[in-house]
C-alpha cells in the first residue's frame, strides 16, 4: 500500500513514527536534551537543538502533519499565534501589502493593525467569497492571500479555488488558516494552497493541555519559515511536542463524533423558537452552504448562535447550563461555550465588531465529546430559564 494513499486515521498513528522503534518503547520517548552530540552540521539550522526544531519530537510531528495534509513539509510552533506572526513574517517586509479575509481570529486581526501598521506592511481586507473585491484591493506591492477555511465566529467559508486561482495568476503566496476544519475536514495542499497553519491548541491536540502551532505546505517555503522561527525562538518544547503527538493520534475519531454531534446540536438550535440565528455551515440557511459543502468533508463541532431578546437573557441562560464550561478557546473533548464579544473579538472596538456581524447577544459553541443527546437537554432547560 502506498503510504500516500493511506486513509487518514492510518497515518495518525503509523506516519512519521521512528522506524525502528527506540528501545521498542511503543510511544516515542519525550528526548528531554537542549543539546545533542555535533555530528558534523554544516549549516547552524541543521545543529540538533531544541530551538532549531529539529529533536526528534519534533521531527516525528511534522511528518505526520505533512502526511496527514498530503503535503511536503510541516513545522510546530510554540502556539498557533507564532505559526501565524512568524509566517506572515517570513514573507511579509515594510512596504510589502496583505489581502486577508474580514473577521480574522481575533490575535490575527489585532496582529495585523496593530503590530503590522508600525512595522510599515500594509494590509487590506476582503470578502471571503467575492473575487471582484479581492480584484479591486490589489495593488503592485501585493504578496500575500491569506484566508480561514471556516472563519471565526460566524464560521463563514470563502471561495476556496477562487483564492488560489486568484494567487496563482497574479502571484501571490496562498495562505490558509486551517485551524476549524482541521485536516480530517479539509487538507489545503490538495487544492492548491501554498501554506496551511493551525493552532494545535485546538482540534490537533484536542485536550485543552497545550498551546501549540504549525505551518504546513510546500518544502521551500516552510524551510524559509523555519529559519525565521529559529530566529524569533518560538519553538516547542519537547514535553508540549510529546503531547501533542499523544492527542493528535485520536484525532480521526473525536473529529468524526464532533461532525456528528456539531450537526445535531446546529438543527437543535435552528428550530428552537428562543434562538434567532444559527451559524453552521452544515446547514443549509448558511450563507456559504454551497461552499462548505463543495470543499469540506464535513462541519466540525463550531457553531454559534443569537438568542433572542436583551443581553441580560444571555448571561441567564450561560449561567444555568451544567456541562459547557464558559471558557474561551475550542477543539477540546469538553465542549466548551464563550461569547465573543467578552473573549476572542474583545480585542476590536463595538464599532468593529458591529460591522464584523458579531452581536453581544453572539454566542459561540465548541462541542465536544459529551453525548450529543445529554448536551441538547442541558442546552434545552437553560433555554427555558431564559425569556
Ligand atoms: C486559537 C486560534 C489561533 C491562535 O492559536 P494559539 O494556539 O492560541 O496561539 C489562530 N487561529 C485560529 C483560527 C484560532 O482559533
Amino acid at each position: 500500500m502506498s503510504k500516500k494513499n493511506q486513509k487518514l486515521s492510518t497515518k495518525l498513528i503509523h506516519a512519521g513514527e521512528k522506524k525502528p522503534l527506540v528501545e521498542g518503547a511503543v510511544s516515542l520517548p519525550i528526548f528531554q536534551s537542549s543539546t545533542f552530540e555535533y555530528t558534523g552540521a554544516k549549516s547552524y539550522h541543521d545543529l540538533k537543538y531544541i530551538r532549531l526544531n529539529n529533536t526528534p519530537n519534533h521531527n516525528v510531528l511534522h511528518q505526520k502533519l505533512a502526511a496527514l495534509e498530503n503535503a511536503e513539509s510541516a513545522l510546530v510552533t510554540s502556539s498557533g499565534m507564532a505559526a501565524v506572526s512568524t509566517t506572515l513574517l517570513t514573507f511579509l517586509s515594510p512596504g510589502d501589502h496583505l489581502l486577508c479575509q474580514e473577521v480574522l481570529y481575533g490575535g490575527t486581526y489585532s496582529l495585523i493593525t496593530n503590530d503590522f501598521t508600525k512595522m510599515g506592511i500594509q494590509f487590506d481586507f476582503i470578502s471571503g467569497d467575492d473575487p471582484n473585491d479581492w480584484e479591486d484591493k490589489l495593488k503592485p506591492e501585493t504578496k500575500v492571500i491569506y484566508m480561514e477555511t471556516i472563519s471565526n465566529p460566524l464560521l463563514r467559508v470563502p471561495d476556496l479555488k477562487g483564492v488560489i486561482n486568484f494567487a496563482k495568476s497574479h502571484k501571490l503566496l496562498s495562505l490558509i488558516d486551517n485551524t476549524f476544519a482541521s485536516p480530517i475536514n479539509f487538507r489545503p495542499a490538495e487544492l492548491g494552497f501554498d501554506l496551511s497553519i493551525h493552532s494545535c491548541t485546538k482540534y490537533l491536540n484536542g485536550h485543552s493541555d497545550i498551546v501549540a502551532g504549525a505551518v504546513i505546505g510546500r518544502s521551500n517555503l516552510v524551510d524559509e519559515i523555519r529559519q525565521k522561527l529559529n530566529h524569533l525562538g518560538g519553538t516547542l518544547d519537547p514535553h508540549a511536542c510529546f503531547l501533542l503527538h499523544r492527542g493528535l493520534k485520536t484525532l480521526a475519531v473525536r473529529m468524526a463524533w464532533q461532525n456528528t454531534s456539531g450537526f445535531k446540536i446546529a438543527q437543535f438550535l435552528e428550530n428552537h423558537p428562543k434562538i434567532d440565528k444559527v451559524n453552521y455551515p452544515g446547514l443549509e440557511t448558511h450563507s456559504n452552504y454551497t461552499l462548505a459543502k463543495k470543499y469540506l468533508d464535513g462541519f466540525s463541532g463550531m457553531l454559534s448562535f443569537e438568542i433572542k431578546g436583551e443581553i441580560d437573557e444571555v448571561d441567564k441562560f450561560l449561567n444555568a447550563l451544567e456541562l459547557p464550561i464558559n471558557a474561551p478557546s475550542l477543539g477540546g473533548v469538553e465542549t466548551l461555550i464563550t461569547r465573543p464579544c467578552r473573549t476572542s473579538h474583545r480585542g476590536l472596538t463595538q464599532e468593529e465588531r458591529k460591522k464584523a456581524g458579531i452581536s453581544d447577544n453572539l454566542i459561540r459553541l465548541s462541542v465536544g465529546l459529551e453525548d450529543p443527546e445529554d448536551l441538547i437537554q442541558d442546552l434545552e432547560q437553560a433555554l427555558e430559564k431564559c425569556g
